[in-house]
């Protein structure tokens, strides 16, 4: 197998309602089957995701939470806002946002976004982000494209962060081993690898974090396009989430 990766370079700061689509295939020759992955913070800055922390009235519960993590209140109430249920709250904030993965201070940074106060959300919803992306590119090229939207996000157990997916379109989260047989003919029973986390992961390692001005990265010829939509798959649910209920669990010993 030979794949292509690449970054796509002069890509502008990203204002709200600029059209990320049309920016990239004015820069590159988008190929049938490419995978396009996207960082979430320039999908968030063209949907307006942007706040000031001038703006965010925090609660009692997010100052108590900012003392206590030693970080703004402000930024606190702004997590809160973006989270469903929150599993630590200190020493880092770790929640379920809206989205439905579960990440620290619900994605939200304060790098890479103009203006002291302000401060990049996670994209709302960001499959139909990326199915909104896939289907522009279609009409500006012709080509059906996967679109992977992406954020750095730390792991339990490991130091360092990776990139994780956020949303997809145009190809499945996991791939399925099931049925298949590994090298002495034994079926495999359960195997669930997940493609669009790996890719993710490999494609922030051209995206960087710091001022590459490198958001879109381009993978050619994995052969993974598919119709299907939707990261949903790839959450534990509640009751899978062994993680989770010990964490919960513990809170409340
Ligand atoms: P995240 O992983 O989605 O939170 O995004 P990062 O802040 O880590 O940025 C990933 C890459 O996108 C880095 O190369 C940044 O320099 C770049 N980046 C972030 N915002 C913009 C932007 O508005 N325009 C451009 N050209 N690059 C950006
Ligand atoms: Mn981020
Ligand atoms: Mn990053």
């Amino acid at each position: 197998m030979n794949i292509t990766a690449f970054s796509i370079e002069n890509i502008p700061l990203i204002k709200p309602d600029d059209d990320i689509a049309h920016l990239l295939c004015e820069r590159t020759q988008l190929k049938e089957h490419d995978i396009v992955v996207i960082s979430s913070t320039i999908v968030s800055k063209s949907e307006g995701r942007i706040v000031s922390l001038i703006d965010i009235k925090p609660t009692e519960r997010a100052k108590n939470i900012a003392r206590q993590n030693n970080i703004e209140p402000g930024f606190v109430q702004a997590v809160l806002d973006q989270s469903t249920e929150v599993l630590i709250e200190s020493p880092f904030l770790l929640v379920r946002t809206i989205n439905g993965s579960i990440c620290v201070n619900a994605g939200i940074d304060h790098s890479n976004v103009e203006g002291s106060n302000n401060i990049v959300l996670l994209p709302e919803d960001a499959d139909k982000s990326a199915l909104e992306l896939k289907k522009k590119i279609f009409e500006y090229t012709g080509r059906n494209v996967s679109v992977i939207i992406t954020d750095t996000n730390g792991r339990a157990f490991r130091n360092g962060q990776t990139g994780a997916a956020l949303g997809c379109a145009g190809i499945r989260p996991l791939k399925d081993w099931r049925g298949t047989k590994d090298l002495f003919g034994r079926v495999l029973e359960v195997k669930h690898e997940a493609v669009i986390d790996e890719i993710a992961g490999f494609s922030n390692v051209l995206m960087g974090e710091g001022d590459g001005g490198t958001p879109i990265v381009i993978l050619r010829g994995l052969g993974l396009y598919d119709e299907s939509y939707g990261i949903q798959e790839l959450f534990r649910s509640e009751k899978e989430d062994v993680i989770r209920t010990a964490i919960l669990r513990s809170r409340s010993i």
